[in-house]
Parts: structure tokens; C-alpha cells; sequence
């Protein structure tokens, strides 16, 4: 029988049929159903309507988060319907996106009129024109509806057709990215090409203009054929680039450029990025300036795409001044982290990847650290049972981190943990020497000593750190020499505002802040952490 693992909520506007069609699924999967509106009248003695008059929206609103919040926080599987306008409240919103799946029922306007007319009393329909009240709210609502983890409309439907639809989703594992009317999910699945399958069936493509590197095409080809076969005649090309680092630069951008314009593509092509992080910034940005911008979906191959660089929209490349400093924020149409792409990635890649986990856990998930240090020789054996729940804890905070700055103007930067020194170690080994994981365990270590030598570090936390990315097979300590000798690398970085620049710091197990400090200071006391 399927199983569900959180709560499933049914949001939409009025007469969507959410009530009927929750009942119908919860029956389906033998879990208990609530009718939020329901459970708060029955709490209250009160109509919904009489609620509406006697108190007022705002304070109707805060009933049903009251309500609402409990259920969502204890995440036993039952399936609530939510009222037409709980989820404008983003507090619940944000909640029920990331402890719940939602399904969110549409409907057309003159649909719901009709629909409504038959019942009666809906408090927000009292108006002189319902019609065109319906219109202004749906036109209110289109963004907050947008976010969640699947649209259906309810459109020539029966129930028990919705209910089964639901059911499927309800049961998959998915993460919703809420960033109004570009909000997307995260797939998570273990050998299911059939997700890239229904992915493209739903996106409707004119072509497929696929990118990938030479590895990833002979170690996981076969899925990616497995996914296409069943579209039969889409028509799709494939460029192929040179695996690693040193091939994220304007050239190999230009060569997809080029290749997409001969083929012919149009706006309604999509591009799929089939790879890792390299592929996947690469195709991003290409995806972003193709034409003004076509979609694109992203297909995680490495550890490191799936819990870093293939959600939340940066695209980019390299240049010779240093790494990423030319590219678009662009937000995927859908991302894919099948784990299976794990079982033929190389032990240092996996291991290079853990370390963007680990950074993502000591700035933003104590509960994701603790986990890390519990598991951490099954993670870095690649025990994919291990690796799925940490997987989708890193990904949940990065979402977590991109729906609250996007633009990384604030708490985004604090993604950038162990990068300042980093990337220059990188960009001093020439992008050869070390993998960007790697460089990135080393920089956090070396940052998180040189913070708490300054005092901004709790003092334990770094050999904490340091501890954890040994266990999980990465390198933790430079030369001062080399340190030295990557320096310049720091003064190029453009996170530098002249004499001074904003480093992300380890305030506390799982929390972070975005710290200004001189980078003389951040010298001497990396410099005098180092050997
Ligand atoms: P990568 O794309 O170079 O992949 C690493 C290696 O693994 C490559 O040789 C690749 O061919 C191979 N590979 C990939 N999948 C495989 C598989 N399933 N089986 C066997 N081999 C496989 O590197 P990466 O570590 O995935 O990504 C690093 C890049 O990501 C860096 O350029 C970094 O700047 C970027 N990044 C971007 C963001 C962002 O937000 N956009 C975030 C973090 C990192
Ligand atoms: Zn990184």
C-alpha cells in the first residue's frame, strides 16, 4: 500500500472541491482527514461566516494559523484542507511548504462562480459582482498558489480521477522551492528516469537541448535514454563538454550558444542540464541568455549539484580574474536528484560534496550537523539509505536560505562559508589540484579558526568542524605557505569592498551571521592558524 510521510495539504480557492476530494484521498491512504474550516468553527461554536462578521479577516487568519501550525509542526500523515485563503498567511505558508507536500486545486473563475452560486455563505463572496470579485482574488492569490509542490486543475475532472492523482504525488518525496511565479520543485527519487519522463510530458517542450560532459554521458546515459525514450519523436541534441572546472569558461558557453542557434531552438525549447555542478552552471547560464531566457531543467548527478549548485538559480562561469565572476541569477523549472546517479560517482567527488553539506549544516541546521556527525562513515561510503535523509535536509535548508534572498543581499552570502579561502586555493592549484569541495572543507576549517581567533567563533566549533570533514574523507589543513601564495586570490574576490570585506562566520552550532572585517585582519589570523 502507499505510505505517506508528512502531511498532505489541499490548498486553492473555494469550491475547488478540496473537502470532497480530501476525504476522498485520505480514505485512499487510510489516514485521518481534517476540514480546517471545519475543525475551526467546531473549536469556535461559530460559523466560518459568523467568524468572518463577528471578528474580522486578520483575526480569522490567525485562528486558522493557530490551527494549522500544530499540525503541521507534529507532521503525522493525515490530509487537512486548508481554507481559500490560509496559505496568504507566509508564516503557514512557509511551514506547510516545508513539513507538508501541498497540492494546490484550480479552477477557472466562471467555474467557481457557478459552483459557489449552488452553495452558500462564502464570506468572501459577499460582493455586488461575485465574478469579478473571484477574478481580483484569484489575480491576488496567483502567486501564493503558485507555491507549492503541484498545480491540478480540477477542470472536467471527477473527484475520485483528482484523488488519484494526488495520492501519487502525495506519496513522492518532492521539495517545493516558493518563489512566487517561479517556484519549482526539487524531485527526490532513487533510479526513476520516469520523473524526467512526466517532467518533460508536463513541460511540453519543442526541443531538448541536453548538455552534459563525457563521464557522466558513459556512466549514466543509460537513465538519461530510459527517461527519453518514451517521448518518441521530441526532437533533442546533445553538447558534450570536457569534464571538470577548467571547461566553465565563455568558450565551451559560446559553444552551447552556438549549437543551440544551429539547431534552431526556440523560446519553447528547454535545456536540460545532465550533470554536475560545472554542467549545471553552464547550461543554467546558457538556458538564462538563450533568446532572452528558455527553460531549463536540472538533473543533479554529483553530491554536490544535488544539495548545492543545481537549486536555487545561480548560473555562471569562470574567468581569469577568478571563479563564478561572470553569470545570472535563473531559476530552474525543475530540478531532479535521483541518488542513484551516486552509485558510479568517484569516492572524492562524493566526499567533495559532503563538505557543501556540512558548510550548509554549521550556518543554518544544528539538527542536520548532529546528524552528519551520527552518520558520517555510512555518508562517506556512499550508503544511499543514509545519504537520502541528509540529502533532503541540506536541500530543505538551502531552500529555506534562496526563498529568504533570493539576490544574496543578506543571508544568502551564508552559503559562501569557507569559499574566501577556498576559491583562492582553488584558483592557486589552478582548479586542478583540488576539487571545489575540497578547497571548500579546507576554507572552513582555516575561516572558522581564524573566527574564533577574532573571537566570532565559539571556540570548540572549529575542531568540531575540522573533525567531522576527516571522518568524511576530506582535507582540512593548508601550508601557511600556500595560504600565502593564494592570498591574491582574496583581493580579486568579489565579495571584497575595499579595504574591508563581509565574511560568512560561525556564530553558533547550526547559525551564522554575515560578519564585516578587514581583510588584513582575516589574513593575520588565517595566517596564524595555518602550519
Ligand atoms: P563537476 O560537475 O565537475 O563533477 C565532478 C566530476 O564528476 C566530473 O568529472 C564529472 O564528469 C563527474 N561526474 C558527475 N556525475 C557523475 C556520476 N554520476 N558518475 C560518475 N561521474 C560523474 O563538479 P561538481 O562538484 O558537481 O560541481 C562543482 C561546480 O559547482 C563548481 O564549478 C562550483 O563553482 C559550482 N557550484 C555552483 C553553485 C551554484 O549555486 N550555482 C553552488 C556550489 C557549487
Ligand atoms: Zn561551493
Amino acid at each position: 500500500m502507499t505510505t505517506l510521510r508528512r502531511p498532505l495539504v489541499l490548498s486553492g480557492f473555494m469550491a475547488t472541491g478540496k473537502s470532497t476530494v480530501g476525504r476522498i484521498v485520505a480514505e485512499e491512504l487510510r489516514v485521518p482527514f481534517v476540514d480546517l474550516d471545519e475543525h475551526i468553527a467546531a473549536q469556535a461554536g461559530k460559523s466560518v461566516p459568523e467568524l468572518f462578521a463577528s471578528e474580522g479577516e486578520g483575526r480569522f487568519r490567525d485562528r486558522e494559523a493557530l490551527a494549522a501550525t500544530p499540525m503541521l509542526r507534529d507532521q503525522l500523515p493525515r490530509v487537512i484542507s486548508f481554507g481559500g485563503g490560509t496559505m496568504t498567511v507566509e508564516a503557514v505558508r512557509h511551514l506547510a511548504l516545508e513539513r507538508a507536500t501541498v497540492v494546490t486545486l484550480t479552477a477557472r473563475a466562471e467555474t467557481i462562480v457557478s459552483r459557489v452560486e449552488l452553495l452558500s455563505g462564502r464570506p468572501n463572496l459577499v460582493a455586488q459582482s461575485p465574478m469579478q470579485r473571484v477574478r481580483d482574488l484569484l489575480a491576488l492569490r496567483r502567486e501564493v498558489y503558485a507555491e507549492c509542490h503541484a498545480q491540478i486543475s480540477t477542470e472536467g475532472q471527477t473527484p475520485d480521477a483528482l484523488a488519484k492523482r494526488i495520492v501519487s504525488i502525495a506519496t513522492r518525496d518532492g521539495l517545493a522551492m516558493p518563489l512566487g511565479g517561479r517556484s519549482y520543485t526539487v524531485e527526490m527519487a532513487d533510479g526513476e528516469p520516469e520523473l524526467l519522463t512526466e517532467t518533460l510530458r508536463e513541460l511540453r517542450p519543442s526541443s531538448l537541448l541536453i548538455v552534459t560532459d563525457s563521464n557522466v554521458r558513459t556512466a549514466r546515459g543509460a537513465w538519461l535514454e530510459a527517461a527519453l525514450r518514451p517521448l518518441g519523436a521530441l526532437p533533442r541534441s546533445i553538447v558534450e563538454i570536457v569534464p571538470g572546472e577548467p571547461s566553465k569558461n565563455l568558450s565551451t558557453v559560446s559553444r552551447i550558444w552556438d549549437h543551440a542557434l544551429a539547431e534552431g531552438v526556440d523560446r519553447d525549447a528547454v535545456v536540460v542540464a545532465f550533470g554536475g555542478g560545472v554542467v549545471g552552471d553552464l547550461a543554467g547560464f546558457a538556458a538564462s541568455t538563450l533568446l532572452r531566457g528558455v527553460r531549463c531543467v536540472q538533473i543533479a548527478t554529483t553530491l554536490l549539484s544535488m544539495v548545492d549548485s543545481s537549486v536555487g538559480g545561480k548560473t555562471g562561469f569562470d574567468h581569469v580574474a577568478g571563479k563564478n565572476l561572470i553569470g545570472s541569477f535563473f531559476q530552474p523549472n525543475r530540478v531532479i536528484v535521483d541518488l542513484e546517479h551516486l552509485s558510479t560517482l568517484p569516492a572524492r567527488e562524493r566526499a567533495a560534496g559532503l563538505a557543501e553539506i556540512v558548510k550548509i549544516a554549521l550556518v543554518d541546521d544544528a539538527e542536520l550537523l548532529h546528524a552528519l556527525e551520527r552518520d558520517a562513515e555510512r555518508l562517506a561510503s556512499g550508503d544511499r539509505a543514509a545519504l537520502r535523509p541528509i540529502v533532503r535536509a541540506a536541500i530543505q535548508a538551502k531552500i529555506r536560505i534562496v526563498r529568504d534572498d533570493e539576490r544574496e543581499s543578506g543571508k544568502r552570502a551564508l552559503l559562501n562559508l569557507g569559499h574566501t579561502v577556498g576559491h583562492a586555493l582553488e584558483a592557486n592549484g589552478e582548479y586542478t589540484s583540488l576539487l571545489h569541495g575540497e578547497a571548500v572543507a579546507v576554507g572552513t576549517v582555516l575561516e572558522m579558526r581564524a573566527t574564533a581567533r577574532l573571537g566570532l567563533t565559539p571556540a570548540d566549533l572549529p575542531s568540531r568542524a575540522e573533525a567531522l570533514l576527516r571522518r568524511l574523507g576530506l582535507p582540512v589543513s593548508s601550508s601557511a605557505t600556500e595560504v600565502e601564495a593564494a592570498w591574491p586570490f582574496v583581493l580579486s574576490d568579489k565579495k571584497r569592498a575595499a579595504s574591508s570585506m563581509r565574511l560568512p562566520t560561525v556564530t553558533g552550532v547550526g547559525r551564522g551571521e554575515v560578519i564585516t572585517l578587514t581583510i588584513d585582519a582575516l589574513r593575520d589570523a588565517v595566517l596564524a592558524t595555518c602550519s
